[in-house]
Order: C-alpha cells, then structure tokens, then sequence
C-alpha cells in the first residue's frame, strides 16, 4: 500500500480542522457511519492505546426558533432508532452543561453526550504509524498528474516528479482536490471546495465539555480541547464561498469572537492566539461519495463536506472492506457516485 501525498500528511483540510466528532445526523447511513466511527476512535485509544485525545463530551445543538426545535425534534426520533442516546433539553438542562449560556431566546437544544472530540494531528500520525508498522509507504511531497487506465481498469499513476506506481487499485482521497483527480480519468465527480475558517483561543479554565452548535445565520459552533484549555471555533459563511482559496479574513476575525461571546458571555475577556482557514469538499446532498466507479479498481473516499475527520475512521475501514470482500456492514449504494443528490441532510 501507498500514499502519494503532493505536500504532507495533514497540510490539507485535515491538520485544518476543529477536531469534533458527532453522531447527530439525519441521514440513516451516515448514524450508522458515525456510530461505527465513535466505535472505532474509542477502541484505538482504550485498547490499541493510540494517544489521540478523544474525549466524549457531547455535542450540543441550539434551537432559537421553533422551526429549528421542531426539525431536531424529528431528526431526534431518526437517531433514537440507532440507539443514539439523544435527548431534547430545556434551556435550563442546557446551562447545567454550558454553566456561562446565554439563555436570551433559546428554547433548548438536542444533547448526545457520546459525541465528542480528537486531535486531528495526533489521529492522522497514528494512522500512519500502523500503516509503516504493516510495510505501507508513505511518499510526501509527489502530486498525482496522470493516472493509467487500460480496458476500463486502472494500472497505475505517475507523480510530477516523473516516478510511476503501478497498482490495480487506486482510491481518490484528495479531498477538496477530489474533482481534479476525476478529471485525470475522465470522471466528473461533483465535490466542491468552500473555504471555511477557524480561529483558536488562548488556555482558559474547563467552560464547558461539548462542541456547542448555533445555526442560525449569524450562529457559529466552537468547542474546548479536553486536553489543552484553548476553544476553538468556526462558522459556516453566508453565502459561501466557493474555490480553493484558503486566505484567511478581517471579517471573520471580527464576527467569530462576537458570535461566541454572544453565546457564552464570559469569552467576551479572551485573547484570540491564531486564525486560518482551510477548504470543506462540498456535494450537492452534504453527504459522502464512497465506493466504486465505472473505471474498475478506481474507487472513491471523498466530498466529506466538512466532516472528513469524524468520518474516516468509518469510511476508511468501511472501503477497504468493501474492495476485499465486496461486502459493507451498511447500505453503501446510499454514497454511490450514481446517487439521487437531490435529499439533502438537515443537520448542518
Ligand atoms: C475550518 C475547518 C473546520 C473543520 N472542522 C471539522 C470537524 O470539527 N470535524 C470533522 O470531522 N471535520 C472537520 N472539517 C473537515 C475536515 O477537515 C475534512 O473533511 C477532512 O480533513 C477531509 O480529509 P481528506 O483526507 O479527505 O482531505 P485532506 O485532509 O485535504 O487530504 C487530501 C490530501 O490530498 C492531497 N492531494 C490533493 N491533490 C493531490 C494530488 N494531485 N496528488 C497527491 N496528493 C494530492 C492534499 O495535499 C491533501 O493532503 C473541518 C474543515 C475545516 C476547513
């Protein structure tokens, strides 16, 4: 096995992101994926002894409308059927969580307390340990310019710095870059990059232990490493903002430590040490696209909309399973290439 990696391990969106773990989706196969991913992260830290940082603090979503109380409370009863342990909570349920919320115009929120966070960094060099351990290799710094098909099935790819790989199999995990991977086959594959930032807070005393999630248009969603102290958050922007670009903005800087401090007050007084951004790998339904193409032994791990993290134990697992036995624990079709991208998932 190989990776061919054009910079390094965590320089795209992964060594990007904010490190939350959820299962709070309306989308049955993606609970079922997340169930299996929380599964996964608890076994390599509690029994293979991966130090990753994962801590189940929970998962906190904010309703400031009716609207948004009554679409939690439907996607609540879809989680519940997988045994997700979910519950609606009134405000004051929720300031017993967030001791600081502002409760000005909330109504409760929809609480997992099994969801939680990792540290991307530490995650992703554990990975690549086993995989050393197993004889994988790892070539950094190689971008993938051409990939081999003959008779429909691909035999290989060659890298910019003209070395060439043969293999039968060859998956697409070039996240934002997933479509310009497609292009070298001549496969359209509809993922789209957005930028999305994040800003990272200077060591305070324990706030509060869940990621907490505000989606209103002006809302943002930010949570405190476990293990650091530090808070760190992001907001999705209106509109979005399509492309590769991953400049950083004033505007951000400015709103993001507004919105958080709108939620829990006492922010107000903390230092902001860093601000960044990186790209999400958009579809058009907010899901996946997982599993086989028409070009035989290219296969796809991509469009991860924003949640590429908290997936890959799942989808990692769930692929490679899937190329040896062409069998999955969970309906794959429903992240098929060929998929009506038309149902939407709601919890975002
Ligand atoms: C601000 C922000 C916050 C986020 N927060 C979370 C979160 O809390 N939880 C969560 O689960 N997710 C979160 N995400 C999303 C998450 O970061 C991504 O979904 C995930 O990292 C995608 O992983 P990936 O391996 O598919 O892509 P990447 O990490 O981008 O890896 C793809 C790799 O492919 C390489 N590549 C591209 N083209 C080529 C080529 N031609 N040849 C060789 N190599 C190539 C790139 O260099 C890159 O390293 C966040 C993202 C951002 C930007």
């Amino acid at each position: 096995m190989a990776i061919i990696e054009k910079d390094y391990p965590t320089a795209g969106s992964t060594g990007r992101c904010i490190g939350g773990v959820r299962q709070q989706f309306a989308h049955p196969p993606t609970i079922q994926l997340m169930l299996q991913s929380v599964k996964l992260l608890t076994e390599y830290q509690k029994e293979l002894r991966w130090d990753i940082e994962w801590y189940q603090g929970g998962y906190l979503f904010l309703a400031h409308s009716e609207e948004k109380k009554e679409s939690y409370l439907k996607t609540m009863k879809i989680q519940k059927e997988f045994g997700l342990p979910v519950s609606f909570l009134s405000p004051e349920e929720c300031q017993k969580i967030v001791p600081s919320l502002n409760l000005e115009g909330l109504l409760g929120g929809v609480f997992c307390p099994t969801d939680g966070q990792v540290n991307p960094f530490k995650l992703t060099f554990s990975y690549l340990k086993e995989i050393k351990k197993k004889k994988g290799k790892i070539f950094n710094f190689q971008k993938v310019v051409e990939i081999k098909v003959k008779n429909s099935k691909v035999v290989g790819l060659k890298t910019d710095k003209n070395e060439y790989f043969s293999s039968p199999i060859i998956i697409n995990c070039a996240g934002p870059y997933a479509k310009e991977i497609g292009k070298l086959v001549n496969l359209d594959i509809p993922v789209e990059p957005e930028r999305h930032e994040a800003i990272v807070t200077e060591k305070i005393d324990p706030l509060f232990p869940c990621m907490i999630v505000d989606y209103r248009e002006d809302g943002c969603y930010f949570v405190q490493k476990h293990k650091t102290g530090n808070i760190v958050g992001c907001y999705t922007p209106i509109p979005n903002i399509p492309g590769h670009s991953i400049d950083s903005s004033f505007e951000f800087f400015i709103e993001m430590p507004r919105r958080m401090a709108r939620l829990i007050p006492p922010l107000e007084n903390v230092r902001i040490l860093r601000q960044w951004a990186g790209s999400y790998e958009m579809t058009p339904d907010g899901n996946p696209i997982l599993g086989e193409t028409p070009i035989e032994g290219f296969y796809l791990n991509c469009g991860m909309c924003g949640h590429g993290l908290m997936f890959a134990p799942a989808v990692g697992r769930t692929l490679a399973y899937y190329i040896v036995k062409k069998e999955s624990f969970f309906p794959l079709e429903e992240f098929s290439l060929f998929r009506d991208f038309s149902k939407k998932e709601v919890m975002k």
